[in-house]
């Protein structure tokens, strides 16, 4: 069995229906899955591919492309064959697009059927054409481009604002027997986010694409969506996440997964346990503890990795952890399960330390 298996959840999940974009559940008891969006041209296929291969193997599970040109329309008949995870074609205004991308075998297509409702029967040739695929949409309510009807009646984009526009976009797919939705609510305030999406969830059954959008750059970015994320899948709101970040998009996948770890959502990868350092350190733990994050970086197993400043808690938190040290006197004690294995000067604890989580991660391997 694994050493560290996931903690109780903080709630049950919210029961929604379930869809599929492409070999991906989400909703129902699906696990909550990490997406992202290129910021390459698409029309450059290449690049595109690139970009989605690097987010791939960060662990990104779905990945979103615009397509606001007919290049970019070209261009994803072969992104969609190429790329290892299902490609999503986001869409607006144009429904000319919907059908291309739908065409082009993406996996799913986010439209919001408000924008393109002006077009006599396009919905209804969405919802047939997306049907025929076998593919769902994602409505993707945003307060940077809610419904000017909706923003008169609210005065704003408040929570009931974004809720009411959800709503409606759903029923003028709904109209047309067409269900295989999820649906995003976003804002860039987590407090008014949080709000929209609980009465997103309570007022209907599709699967929720969480987001706080516009959050900023990476580390208020990182904040807001881990407050905004936790707060709502803490309370089982959620079924697939979008980090948006000022910042690469490896980066949101990173925070995802790390935000689905902390909930308990996700099995736990390497967790470093590092004391913030006091008065009593005898090394530069923020420089160890970068160390040895950088140094097992990668590492599939889950691993518990204690790095403690000192020798009064070290042995403690250490014997919590599969490996660990404390420093002192210039060495470092390396622990593993809780036993001291061996002490080291200082500049061998690193080194040490990915020797012996080496170990542990292969006998688990065995196991
Ligand atoms: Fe301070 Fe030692 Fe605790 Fe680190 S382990 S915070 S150095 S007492």
């Amino acid at each position: 069995g694994l050493p560290h298996p996931p903690p109780r959840p903080l709630a049950e999940r919210r029961v929604s229906r379930r869809i599929h974009v492409g070999p991906v559940a989400v909703g129902g008891d699906a696990p909550v899955s990490v997406q992202s969006m290129t910021t390459t041209r698409t029309s450059d296929v290449g690049a595109t591919l690139q970009q989605i291969a690097e987010l791939t193997a960060a662990g990104c599970q779905i990945v979103r492309v615009a397509c606001p040109t007919q290049d970019d329309a070209d261009a994803l008949a072969v992104i969609a064959q190429k790329s290892r995870i299902p490609v999503i074609a986001d869409i607006h205004f144009q429904p000319k697009y919907v059908f291309a991308a739908i065409d082009a075998g993406c996996a799913a297509v986010r439209v919001n059927p408000g924008n393109i409702k002006q077009f006599d029967d396009k919905v209804k040739e969405i919802a047939k054409a997306a049907s025929a695929a076998g593919i769902p949409i994602r409505i993707g309510v945003n307060a940077g481009s809610l419904d000017r009807r909706l923003l008169e009646k609210h005065g704003r984009a408040t929570p009931e604002a974004l809720v009411e526009s959800a709503l409606w976009e759903a029923s003028l797919f709904e109209e047309h027997g067409f269900g295989d939705l999820k649906i995003s609510v976003k804002h860039n305030d987590p407090v008014v986010m949080v709000n929209a999406y609980r009465g997103l969830a309570a007022a209907c059954d599709y699967p929720l694409h969480l987001g706080v959008t516009e959050a900023g750059p990476a580390f208020q970015g990182t904040v807001k969506s881990a407050v905004a994320f936790g707060a709502l899948l803490g309370e089982g709101i959620g079924d697939t996440i979008r980090v948006s970040l000022s910042a690469p998009p490896v980066e949101e996948i990173k925070v995802g997964i790390q935000i689905l770890e902390s909930l308990g959502l996700r099995q736990r990868r390497l967790e470093i346990v590092s004391c913030p350092s006091c008065g009593r350190a005898q090394v530069d733990v923020y420089k160890l503890a970068d160390q040895v994050t950088a140094g097992l970086e990668g590492m599939e197993v889950p691993l518990r990795v204690a790095v403690m400043g000192c020798v009064v808690n070290g042995p403690g938190e250490a014997r919590e952890a599969d490996l660990g040290v404390a420093s002192g006197n210039g060495k470092g004690q390396i622990f593993v399960k809780g036993q001291v294995v061996k002490t080291v000067p200082e500049s061998r604890i690193v080194e040490t330390l990915i020797e012996e989580a080496q170990k542990i991660a292969a006998a688990m391997e065995d196991a």
